[in-house]
């Protein structure tokens, strides 16, 4: 499992998600932020800065 916490990129947020893939954590994260935070789409930089922030978790 992966694993982000939005926190992690400064925002003052506690949301997280975890998906099977960084491509599904990149897909939801991208949906949060559009959303709760009023980003626009993610580009490749933006992208690339919410991957370093991607940590790996047991599945439970
Ligand atoms: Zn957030």
């Amino acid at each position: 499992m992966k694993t982000f916490c939005c926190r992690d990129m400064g925002v003052d947020c506690d949301w997280s998600c975890r998906a099977s893939t960084e491509q599904e954590v990149l897909r939801l994260a991208e949906g949060h932020a559009r959303k709760e935070h009023q980003m626009p789409e993610f580009d490749e930089q933006m992208r690339n800065k919410i991957r370093d922030k991607i940590q790996d978790v047991q599945a439970a």
